[in-house]
C-alpha cells in the first residue's frame, strides 16, 4: 500500500494540540522515583519513549539495570521495615490515598493526553480508562483500608481437656511487592497494582512497560504531594529482560504481581519457587463469545466488535474468537464486518478518530504477521488485514472467516483488532471450540434464554463470563484467569486477600 505524503502527516498526531501541562511534560528527560527522589540510573543510560502514530521519540526515561533495582528494592524494604507507612492508623493511610486520588482527578487532562500520545489510544479511552477507572480505584481501595480484618474462634483443641482457647486470625501486609506491568492500559494497570498495596500497609516497586513509563512517572510526582512517606512507592525504568528480570529474582522482594504475557508468567513462576515469593499473574487470553440463535442482533453485532475492536484488540479479555450458531452466522459476521469498516483509523488526539495506531511498529509488524500467516493456512480475509498506511503503528479492523482450531490465529493471543469467526451446530460443538486453547481469562454468551445460559455458565472455561455483554470489568468485581490465563485475582476484596498474610493467634484462657 503506497502512502502519500499528506497520509502520512494526516495520520501523525499534531503534537500542537496539546494541553500546556501535557506539552510541558512531555519532552524532558525524566527520572525516576526510588526512595522519594527523582533518581537517574546508576549508568546515567536513558531510552527513547516513543508516539506509534510517528514513530517520533516525545520523551527519555533512564534506563534501570540490576543495581537500580537494588536500590529501589532495598527503599521499599526499608520503608516497610522500619518506615512509618505499614505502621500508620488505616484511617491515616486512607486520607493519603484519597489525597492521591484529587490529585490524580486535578491532572486528569494531563494525564489522558500524555497517555494517549505516548500508547496510540484517543484521548477519551485514555480518560476514561486509565485516569477516571484509577481515581476511582484509589478511592474504592482507600475505602479497604479501615476494613481489613480477620476472624474469631473458639477451638474445642480435645486432647488438652479442661483447658479453654481463644484463637482469632490477623491479616498482615504480605512486604515488599514487586509490581510489573504492561504497556495496553499503562496508567490503569499500575493503578490496579498501587492501590490495594497501599490499602494494606505494603510497600513496592513498580516497573510499567518500556513503551509506556510516562504516566507511571507523571504519578510519582503527585506521591509526595499526597503526603506518601518516601520509599512506599518507587517507580523504576527499563526493560523487561534486564529491570524486570533484576526486579521478580531480588530477594527483598515478598510478592510479584505481574501482569503481561503468559511466557513471562511462567519465568516468574520458576523466579519464585526458589524463594517462594508469593505471585499474582494475570496473563494472556483468547477469549470465546458464543453467540446463540436466539441472540439480540442488536446487541450481539456491536458488542461482539467492541470487544475486539475496543482499544485496539490491545486487552487481555479482547473477545477474539466468534462462534455464531450456524443459523445466525451470515448475518452476525457481516455486522461486524460492517461496524470494523465504520471505524475511523487516525492519529490518537484528533477528534474524529476512533482508533489509533497500535503501542508500537514491532506491535504492528507482529499483528500483519498473524494474519498472513493465518491467510497462508487457509482463513479467508472478510475485512482489513492490513496496515493503515507505511507510517505509523496503524493496522486495520480485521476480521478472519474459514478457519481451523489448530491455526495459530485461532489459538495464540494476537493483542491487537484481529477477530477470527467460526460457525458451530450445537451447543456441545460451541462449548468444545470455546473451551479449546490453553487460556481461559474470559467467555461471554449472547442469548435470550436464560436456562440456556446458566446451563453454559459452568461449561466455559475462564475466570470471568459476560452474558450479553464483554470486557466490563468492576473495581469491586474480582477478574482474573483460569488455565495459562493466570493465578489470582486482581480488584475487589480478593485483592486485599493476595496482598495479606493470615497470621493465626492462639492464646490460653
Ligand atoms: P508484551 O509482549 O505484551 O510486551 P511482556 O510480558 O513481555 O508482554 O511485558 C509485560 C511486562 O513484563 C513489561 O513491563 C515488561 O518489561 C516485563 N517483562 C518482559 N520480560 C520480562 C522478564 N524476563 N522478566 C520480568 N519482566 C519482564
Amino acid at each position: 500500500m503506497n502512502s502519500t505524503a499528506a497520509d502520512i502527516s494526516a495520520m501523525e498526531n499534531d503534537l500542537s494540540a496539546l494541553s500546556p501541562a501535557a506539552a510541558n511534560f512531555l519532552p524532558k528527560r525524566h527520572k525516576m522515583i526510588i526512595d522519594g527522589q527523582a533518581t537517574d540510573a546508576a549508568t546515567g543510560e536513558t531510552f527513547a519513549v516513543v508516539d506509534p502514530t510517528s514513530g517520533q521519540e516525545i520523551a527519555r526515561v533512564p534506563q534501570a539495570e540490576a543495581v537500580d533495582i537494588d536500590t529501589a528494592v532495598n527503599a521499599a524494604r526499608r520503608a516497610f521495615e522500619s518506615g512509618p507507612w505499614p505502621r500508620m492508623k488505616p484511617s491515616e493511610r486512607e486520607r493519603v490515598m484519597l489525597k492521591l486520588a484529587d490529585l490524580l482527578e486535578r491532572d486528569a487532562v494531563a494525564f489522558s493526553e500524555i497517555e494517549s500520545v505516548n500508547s496510540g489510544r484517543t484521548v477519551p479511552n485514555a480518560r476514561a480508562f486509565d485516569v477516571d477507572l484509577s481515581v476511582d480505584y484509589l478511592r474504592y481501595m482507600a475505602g479497604w483500608a479501615t476494613k481489613i480484618r480477620g476472624e474469631t474462634f473458639s477451638p474445642s483443641v480435645p486432647y488438652v481437656p479442661g483447658a479453654n482457647f481463644f484463637s482469632y486470625t490477623l491479616r498482615e501486609p504480605v512486604g515488599v511487592v514487586a509490581a510489573i506491568t504492561p504497556w495496553n492500559v499503562p496508567l490503569g494497570q499500575a493503578i490496579w497494582k498501587v492501590a490495594p498495596v497501599l490499602a494494606t500497609g505494603c510497600t513496592m516497586v513498580l516497573k510499567p512497560a518500556e513503551q509506556t513509563p510516562l504516566t507511571a512517572l507523571r504519578f510519582g510526582a503527585l506521591l509526595e504531594e499526597a503526603g506518601l512517606p518516601p520509599g512506599v512507592v518507587n517507580i523504576v525504568t527499563g526493560f523487561g529482560e534486564t529491570a524486570g528480570a533484576a526486579l521478580i529474582e531480588h530477594p527483598g522482594v515478598d510478592k510479584i504481581a505481574f501482569t503481561g504475557s503468559t511466557q513471562v508468567g511462567h519465568m516468574i513462576a520458576a523466579a519464585a519457587a526458589t524463594t517462594l515469593k508469593r505471585y499474582t499473574l494475570e496473563l494472556g487470553g483468547k477469549s470465546a463469545m458464543i453467540v446463540m440463535p436466539d441472540a439480540d442482533p442488536e446487541i450481539t453485532i456491536p458488542g461482539t466488535a467492541m470487544a475486539i475492536f475496543g482499544n485496539h484488540g490491545q486487552n487481555c479479555c479482547a473477545g477474539s474468537r466468534l462462534y455464531v450458531h450456524r443459523d445466525i452466522f451470515d448475518s452476525i459476521v457481516e455486522g461486524v464486518i460492517n461496524f470494523a469498516e465504520g471505524i475511523r483509523l487516525g492519529p490518537a488526539l484528533r477528534a474524529d478518530t476512533d482508533m489509533g495506531p497500535l503501542v508500537s511498529w514491532k506491535q504492528r509488524e507482529r499483528v500483519l504477521g498473524y494474519i498472513e500467516s493465518g491467510v497462508s493456512e487457509g482463513a479467508e480475509l472478510l475485512t482489513g488485514g492490513h496496515g493503515a498506511t507505511e507510517h505509523g503503528a496503524y493496522v486495520q479492523p480485521t476480521v478472519l472467516g474459514n478457519v481451523r482450531q489448530d491455526m495459530q490465529v485461532v489459538q495464540e493471543e494476537i493483542f491487537g483488532p484481529v477477530l477470527v469467526a467460526t460457525p458451530f451446530d450445537d451447543l456441545d460443538d460451541a462449548v468444545r471450540q470455546a473451551n479449546a486453547t490453553k487460556y481461559g481469562l474470559g467467555a461471554s454468551i449472547w442469548a435470550r434464554d436464560v436456562q440456556l445460559v446458566h446451563s453454559l455458565i459452568p461449561r466455559l472455561q475462564a475466570g470471568t463470563v459476560w452474558v450479553n455483554t464483554h470486557n466490563i470489568l468492576d473495581l469491586a468485581v474480582p477478574f482474573g484467569g483460569v488455565k495459562s490465563s493466570g493465578i489470582g485475582r486482581e480488584l475487589g476484596e480478593e485483592a486485599i486477600r493476595h496482598h495479606t498474610e493470615l497470621k493465626t493467634v492462639t492464646m490460653a484462657i
